[in-house]
C-alpha cells in the first residue's frame, strides 16, 4: 500500500522515533507547529477516524495512554497540551493513515483557523 505512514512504521522512510510498542509508533512531525509536535499512529493501517469501530477502538484508547506517557516524558504534562485528529478534507487531513497530533510547549489558540 502506498502510504507514507505505513512506510515510516516499516522503516522505509526515516523518522525521529519518540515511542514504539507492538501496536503503536510515535515520531516527531517533520513540520512542527509547536515546540513539541509528535505524531502517534497505529502500526495497523486505519485510514481515518471514520474507520474506527468496535473491533479496533481499543487501539485508539491505547493511543491515548501512549500520548499521556509521551506528554509526561517530554515534560508538557503540567503546562498542558492538545491531542488533535484531523478527519477528511474539511478537517484538514493530508495523510490518510489515522494519526493523533500531540502538541505542546507553547500556549495554543482556540478555535483553530
Ligand atoms: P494531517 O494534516 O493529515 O492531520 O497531518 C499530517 C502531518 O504529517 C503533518 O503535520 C505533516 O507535517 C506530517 N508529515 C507529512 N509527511 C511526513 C513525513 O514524511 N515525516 C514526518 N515526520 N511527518 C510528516
Ligand atoms: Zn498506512
Amino acid at each position: 500500500m502506498d502510504c507514507i505512514f505505513c512506510k515510516i512504521v516499516q522503516g522505509e522512510i526515516p523518522s525521529a522515533k519518540v515511542y514504539e510498542d507492538d501496536k503503536v509508533y510515535a515520531f516527531n512531525d517533520i513540520s512542527p507547529a509547536a515546540p513539541t509536535h509528535v505524531l502517534i499512529i497505529p502500526k495497523e493501517h486505519i485510514s481515518s477516524a471514520l474507520e474506527v469501530d468496535e473491533k479496533n477502538s481499543s487501539l485508539i484508547g491505547h493511543i491515548f495512554t501512549v500520548a499521556n506517557k509521551i506528554a509526561r516524558d517530554l515534560g508538557i504534562d503540567k503546562t498542558g497540551f492538545r491531542i488533535v485528529n484531523n478527519c477528511g478534507e474539511d478537517g484538514g487531513q493530508t495523510v490518510h493513515h489515522i494519526h493523533f497530533h500531540l502538541l505542546g510547549g507553547r500556549s495554543l489558540q482556540w478555535p483553530p483557523g
